[in-house]
């Protein structure tokens, strides 16, 4: 591993890194570093990195390193130009540039952005500023006023470019680059490579060189995907048995519209969780106020929208909630990097209907990683996680012996009645009961099935029950009996599409609308690979994919299992969480009598108590 001492930055900059922590560069910064400091190297650059990366340090140290020597005439112009899509972003790069910059004298850098008084930054500027970090849209406006001459600009750097596109700043960006003189450096960083980035690239940048760090377009390296599918109505019941079962969650939750952002929250508000929404229909006052706080972890739960929460620049989310899947893999891509950051690891939680599923097969195309198909943790693995909180709370609180010794007669003698036992049941009652009062009589969550059921009749959803031969991959095919695709015209379907070796089909099952093939495992990847390729039925589109089990643990995997009542699952077989003791079995409440035995000093609490010294 390289130190920045071999980087070539001077004695000034390193002081103020070390001071900043900062003991190794990051990859980002190992590559764009030395690349700027190059004195053979005049190219612009185009480097793709994931937000938390530590990109403002890869572009700021050797900018300063590069301007800190040069001539200063009376009136200072400034020579960089550092364009942000968000003010919160264009702050926090201004602070951590002064940072930066603590050891170099009369270096000056000033952030301005729109929803700020115009006049100071017009003041500021004809005072004289080396370095301007910039929303686009003020910057604009600074120009048009004279305010901003941008004549000595020799470096312009884009952060975050994909963000500034996709926020609308296409036409600022391009004015800014045309009002700069021709000689400038432009060196262009963004999470993606959209068809956008790639025309600025294009347009803009002169011969350029590209570093990468991670795969193109690739979800954030240390963040866990995992989605929960349930029906429509049951998301806010998701969501609550997700937040539970993580007692020290620390989690933006992405909702796609404003309402049903600020109704997501106002519901977890209600039922007594400190959260808060962001979205814009709140004034920039209140979302500056509700960001405050979020970084301050004063909130633990923030819903927002994903434009309202581009502003927000957290290190230490625990996770990412996508309380349905945005509409594009961008989008998707944004969310899930705001965890995992900084080399730390981060989950993303998607709480999805069936309908949203085939998105998820996108992303994961996208970001070449695969999703993890979770099942939402049942009422008695919440209680027991809520459990062992409370307890670490509480065994973590530091007794300060002098300073409660005076109240402690009183104490004795008020709770005298009071016997060891009574107390830990009123200490539990009090910390937690909200859980177990909810968990008591908690609505069931039924899992959506993964692939369609309603509408098929009786005989089909036993036929659609079958488990497939040994050897043998079931798939699921979303064509059938209404496209006339009966058994010969799907074999013929399959073998028309497959290159290569006949595929060899077992049992086919027909349904009115879809179908199940079995083809040797072997071969199922050939075919769903092949038939992905644009393959057509009067016009439609087929899917082939394997059908997966519905059902928990090792169900059938059928359309109909997953999709049947809660009543009619007595029959089935217990899944491992009721084996192992954790869930109500089926059709059975999680009762009162049921988590009072968590007081049985057997279970947990006695094991878990600090050996006395
Ligand atoms: P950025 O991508 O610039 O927003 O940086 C993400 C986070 O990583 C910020 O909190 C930085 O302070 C931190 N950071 C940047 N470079 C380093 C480094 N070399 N070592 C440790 N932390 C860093």
């Amino acid at each position: 591993m390289r130190t920045f001492n071999e980087l070539g930055l001077c004695t000034e900059l390193l002081q103020a890194i070390e001071e900043q922590g900062y003991e190794h560069p990051m990859p980002v910064q190992e590559a764009v570093i030395p690349f700027l400091l190059n004195k053979e190297e005049s190219a612009d650059l185009v480097a793709l990195a994931q937000t938390g990366t530590g990109k403002t340090a890869a572009y700021g140290l050797p900018i300063l390193e590069l301007i800190k020597s040069f001539s200063k005439s009376e009136k200072i112009l400034p020579t960089v130009v550092i364009l942000s899509p968000t003010r919160e972003l264009c702050i926090q790069i201004s602070d951590d540039m002064e940072g930066f910059s603590k050891y170099l004298p009369n270096l000056t850098i000033l952030p301005v952005y729109g929803g700020a008084n115009i006049e100071p930054q017009i003041r500021a500027l004809k005072a004289g500023v080396d370095i301007i970090v910039a929303t686009p849209g003020r910057l604009v406006d600074l120009m048009k006023r004279g305010a901003a001459n941008l004549s000595q600009i020799r470096y312009v750097v884009l952060d975050e470019a994909d963000e500034m596109l996709s926020m609308g700043f296409q036409e600022e960006v391009n004015a800014i680059l045309e009002g700069v003189p021709q000689d400038h450096r432009t060196l262009l960083f963004s999470a993606t490579m959209s068809q956008e980035i790639e025309r600025i690239a294009q347009n803009y940048l002169k011969e350029k060189r590209e570093i990468q760090v991670g795969s193109r377009n690739e979800g954030a390296e240390h963040v866990n995907h995992i989605y929960y599918m349930v029906h429509a109505k049951d998301k806010y019941l998701a969501l609550k048995r997700l937040v539970d079962f993580y007692p020290r969650i620390y989690a933006i939750i992405f909702c796609r519209t404003r309402m049903e952002t600020q109704e997501v929250a106002d519901n977890l508000i209600r039922d007594g969780y400190n959260a808060d929404a962001l979205h814009g229909d709140l004034s920039q006052q209140q979302r500056d106020l509700t960001m405050q706080k979020f970084r301050k972890h004063r909130t633990q739960l923030l819903v927002a929208t994903d434009v309202a929460a581009r502003g927000l620049d957290v290190d230490d989310l625990t996770h990412v909630i996508n309380y349905g899947m945005p509409d594009d893999v961008e989008n998707y891509t944004h969310r899930s990097g705001r965890t995992g950051r900084a080399g730390k690891k981060g989950t993303s939680l998607c709480i999805i209907n069936l309908r949203e599923k085939s998105r998820i097969r996108l992303v994961e195309k996208a970001i070449q990683k695969q999703f993890e198909k979770g099942t939402l943790p049942e009422p008695r693995e919440i209680c027991n996680k809520q459990l062992y909180h409370v307890i670490d709370d509480i065994e973590r609180v530091e007794v300060d012996e002098e300073e409660i010794a005076p109240f402690m007669d009183e104490v004795q003698k008020r709770w005298a009645w009071l016997d060891k036992e009574d107390l830990i049941k009123r200490v539990l009652s009090r910390e937690f009961g909200r859980f177990l009062q909810y968990y008591a009589n908690a609505p069931e969550i039924e899992e959506a099935p993964s692939q369609p059921s309603q509408g098929e009749g009786k005989g089909s959803r036993r036929k659609g029950s079958h488990t497939p031969e040994e050897g043998y991959t079931r798939l699921f095919l979303n064509v059938g009996k209404i496209d006339k695709m009966y058994a010969r015209e799907i074999m013929g379907l399959i073998n028309n599409n497959v290159k290569g070796d006949k595929v060899e089909i077992g049992r086919i099952d027909l349904m009115k609308s879809f179908a199940f093939v079995e083809v040797r495992d072997a071969d199922a990847d050939r075919v769903i690979k092949a038939m992905k390729h644009g393959v057509t039925i009067k016009g439609r589109s087929v899917v082939v994919d394997r059908s997966e089990p519905a059902g928990r643990g090792k169900a059938s995997p059928s359309p109909s299992k997953g999709g049947e009542k809660k009543g009619k699952r007595g029959k089935a077989p217990k899944s491992s969480r009721e084996e192992r003791g954790y869930a109500a079995p089926r059709g059975k409440k999680f009762e009162k009598a049921d988590w009072m035995q968590f007081l049985h000093p057997e279970e947990g609490w006695a094991r878990r108590r600090p050996k006395k010294k």
